[in-house]
């Protein structure tokens, strides 16, 4: 499976904003948006204005990259976001936000999407009592999702502290601490994704 292995880093600062993509470390004054509050390479520091194309580009980028999604997957759940009824800006979010890796992540078992993602690869989880190790899948109203058994005792997943810090629960999951399960209530809506995101221009920039 494909995947960015660069500096994610260099991503919060070309997008100007905090994607959050390093866990702890972003909280702290060692997040390079902190230290260098600029876009990376060589003419980071010129002042840029961008075109209408700029600012719709820079938006679709933001929004794939805190996802962890690569353009051709992108581009696809835009398609299907496109033919489905309401409003396309909104569904493209909802498929965004079911992937599998989002909802572990939202679940507070891991604290970043990445670290999510790879507990996926390894087989930490099942859906309705399946193990299912692909993080794009999308999750569905009425999955439980819960931590495989043989990987329970040694398991890296664990919902401590440090990955629930500074993340509530979104009122489309639920939690049961006894069963160490989450319940997909409903499906997410556009004011669950609480991250700043303009859906309108990534939209106009796929119709162009
Ligand atoms: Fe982005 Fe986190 Fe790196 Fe800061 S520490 S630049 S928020 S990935």
């Amino acid at each position: 499976m494909a995947k960015y292995n660069g500096s994610v880093c260099r991503l919060c600062r070309r997008e100007g904003i905090k994607l959050f993509l390093k866990a702890n470390r972003c909280e702290t004054a060692k997040c390079a948006i902190e230290r260098r509050a600029y876009p990376p390479g060589q003419h980071g520091q010129r002042r840029s204005k961008f075109s209408e194309y700029g600012v719709q580009l820079r938006e679709k980028q933001k929004v794939r990259r805190i996802y962890g999604v690569l353009e051709k997957q992108f581009r696809k759940y835009f398609e299907i976001a496109d033919r489905k009824k309401g409003v396309t800006g909104h569904n493209l979010l909802q498929l965004l936000e079911r992937r599998f890796d989002n909802v572990i992540y939202r679940l507070g078992f891991a604290n970043s999407r990445s670290a999510a993602r790879q507990l996926v690869r390894h087989n930490h989880f099942t859906v309705n009592g399946k193990k299912v190790n692909i993080p794009s899948y999308i999750i569905r109203q009425g999955d439980v999702v819960s931590p495989a058994k043989n990987k329970i005792e040694k398991s890296p997943w664990k919902r401590t502290e440090e990955t629930l810090k500074n993340k509530t629960l979104p009122q489309w999951l639920a939690y049961d601490e006894d069963k160490k399960q989450g319940l997909v209530q409903s499906l997410p809506t556009r004011e669950d994704v609480n991250i700043p995101i303009e859906e309108q221009l990534i939209v106009e920039l796929y119709s162009r």
